[in-house]
């Protein structure tokens, strides 16, 4: 008796615990669907054939779909790439692909997703979060049309020129073809802009457009630099093909333009480069026709100029430039200033980027975009960067024994040296020579050098990110890539490009794109800086758009460490 009773109470303790857990288990079913519901994620599953089978408040249509389909759309990530992880069953974050619903609308999602397994460890499918992105990209786009074009002529701008260009050598690689690069410059553009006005000036650029244009072949594309400033692609041409466009255009431009009632005379100097026989990177090709149209324009204008040998002189000055290089750098004739960065509304220091310059015994001060891009010809461009670190670490270290409260330092690093095997392991052996964290850090890369997508350059863009610096996107809009692709580096911060700043009060199409920039990079979660900054418009207008910090000349140009130290004071 006495012992059924005890497994009776046995019996009802184990129905009660029984109970109790049942309820736990109900209310944390009731506190996750709360969760999902609060969350515009949805949830889905997929079979071991990677066949989606069960979807909560995702988009109609789904289902139909496999994650392999849904492969073959990825955007974020290559199809190749994301096939593997789904072959080899593992998981996966943030992958953005597309597909058609029940509607025919094409939507666009960012998946997640985890492998589940069996007990005995077999593969049974995925499961994972989903959300509705179509919004996000749509924005991505319009900013990447309003950032590639010309508002003035309609032609493509220096952002889509540099991806034509490289598209146009890496066809050229393949088939064996020659491409020629076209500079122009228009000679005293300056002068009839400032004489007879921005109207008459803006007229002109549309006409010579039209001039050059009439005279080019189908294929051939121009596009705006800037300012007077055209480049031509002339892609499967000759050196001949060259010199007979060239002269047609300067002899097109020997006929006076109807300008506001008046007859006005501009004509233009040019510059040519071949590929691959000057060179065969696409950035010198640039240099290269730019040079010879210098030099156009220094035997009297209104000519041409086919970059060769007999430039030679150039080469000399490079030669020069980079013999100066390494001795500025024994010889301790670089220094660093710093530029703050300002929190907009709060006034405040968040910030200061490390900007290199060199002072020349002779030639005085020479700014860094002349020597920069010659040491980026040769790996000095890589102790260049050592260099500006350990003279920035070592500052840093000296205010913070001085007890000052130091924000984040940025430190720009070259496209050429992201390429480089050792350039982590160069930044960790700085910053712990210093004792100084990573994180106060901030590496700033141009959007450049992302694009060369070679292994090491991932495997710094990892590692770099791993130690624990930060990393910022410089020069924004002037590349081509999309916010969209950039978020799969791990950039935390983008910096928009001082054209963009610049025409902020003038172009209401410079407004729209710097909008558009700033509310899709608050969707990715990126920090924005506004670059460039010189008065009162450009702030309001860059704070009202929604971006927060902010660099330039309004605030301060770049200063001396002692000077940068009173603002650490404040
Ligand atoms: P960046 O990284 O875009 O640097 C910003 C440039 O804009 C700096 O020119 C700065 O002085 C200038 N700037 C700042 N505020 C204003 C403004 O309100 N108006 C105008 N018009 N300009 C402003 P800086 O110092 O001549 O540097 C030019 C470029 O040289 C840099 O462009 C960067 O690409 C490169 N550079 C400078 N220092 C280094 C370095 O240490 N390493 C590498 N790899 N590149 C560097
Ligand atoms: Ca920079
Ligand atoms: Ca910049």
């Amino acid at each position: 008796m006495k012992i059924l009773v005890a497994e009776n109470n046995e019996n009802s303790k184990e129905i009660i615990e029984l109970n109790e857990e049942k309820q736990r288990l109900i209310k944390s079913e009731a506190r996750f669907r709360d969760f999902a519901e609060a969350s515009a994620d949805w949830f889905w599953e997929s079979d071991e054939q990677l066949k989606i089978n069960a979807t909560t408040g995702g988009p109609a249509g789904l289902s139909s779909y496999s994650l392999t389909d849904l492969a073959e759309a990825c955007h974020s990530h290559t199809s190749n790439e994301m096939l593997k992880t789904l072959q080899e069953h593992k998981r996966f974050v943030d992958y953005v692909v597309h597909f058609t619903d029940e509607l025919g609308k094409l939507a666009y999602l960012r998946i997640s997703g985890k492998p589940v397994f069996e007990d005995d460890g077999s593969f049974a499918g995925y499961r994972g979060v989903g959300r509705d992105v179509s919004e996000i990209v749509a924005l991505n786009r319009k900013v990447e049309f309003l950032a590639s074009h010309d508002e003035l002529t309609g032609l493509p701008n220096r952002s889509l020129f540099r991806q034509r260009l490289e598209h146009a050598i890496a066809k050229a690689a393949r088939t064996g073809q020659q491409v020629l690069l076209l500079f122009f410059d228009l000679d005293r553009f300056k002068l009839i802009n400032d004489t007879l006005g921005h109207e008459a000036g803006d007229q002109l650029l549309i006409m010579a457009t039209k001039r050059i244009t009439e005279k080019a072949r189908a294929t051939d594309i121009l596009c705006r630099l800037g300012g007077d400033e055209f480049v031509m692609l002339m892609e499967g041409a000759s050196p001949q093909d060259g010199h007979r466009l060239v002269r047609d255009i300067i002899t097109a431009f020997s006929t006076p333009f109807e300008i506001l009632q008046q007859r006005v005379y501009c004509t233009t100097s040019i510059g040519v480069s071949v590929y691959p026989d000057d060179t065969q990177d696409p950035q010198t090709l640039v240099v290269y026709a730019d040079l010879a149209m210098y030099r156009a324009k220094q035997n009297g204008r209104n000519d041409f100029e086919f970059y060769t040998s007999n430039l030679n002189f150039i080469a000399h000055q490079w030669l020069d430039m980079e013999n100066g290089i390494r001795h500025a750098l024994t010889e301790n004739q670089f220094f660093v200033l710093f530029q703050p960065q300002i929190e907009n509304d709060k006034n405040q220091l968040v910030g200061m980027e490390a900007l290199l310059r060199w002072r020349h015994p002779e030639r005085g001060l020479i700014p860094p975009l002349e020597f920069i891009k010659i040491a980026e010809q040769s790996s000095l461009i890589n102790q260049i960067g050592e260099w500006v670190m350990d003279v920035t670490c070592a500052k840093i270290r000296s205010w913070l024994d001085k007890g000052l409260n130091v924000p984040r330092v940025s430190v720009n690093i070259s496209a050429r040296h992201l390429r480089s095997e050792s350039l982590v392991k160069m930044l960790n052996s700085v910053t712990d020579k210093y004792g100084i964290s990573p994180q106060m850090m901030c590496i700033e890369i141009t959007e450049h050098a992302l694009l060369e997508e070679g292994d090491t350059v991932k495997k710094n863009m990892r590692q770099i990110k791993e130690a624990g610096f930060g990393i910022s996107l410089d020069d924004f809009g002037m590349g081509h890539s999309s916010l969209l692709y950039l978020k799969r580096w791990a950039v935390d911060e983008v910096k928009i490009d001082r054209s963009f700043v610049d025409g902020l009060v003038s172009s209401a199409e410079d407004r729209v794109i710097v909008k558009a920039i700033v509310a899709l990079g608050d969707a990715l979660g990126l920090q924005l800086v506004g670059e460039g900054v010189e008065n009162q418009l450009q702030a309001d207008i860059l704070s009202e758009s929604g971006c927060k910090n902010v660099q330039g000349y309004f605030y301060s140009p770049p200063i001396e460490a002692k000077e940068m130290e009173i603002w650490l004071k404040r």
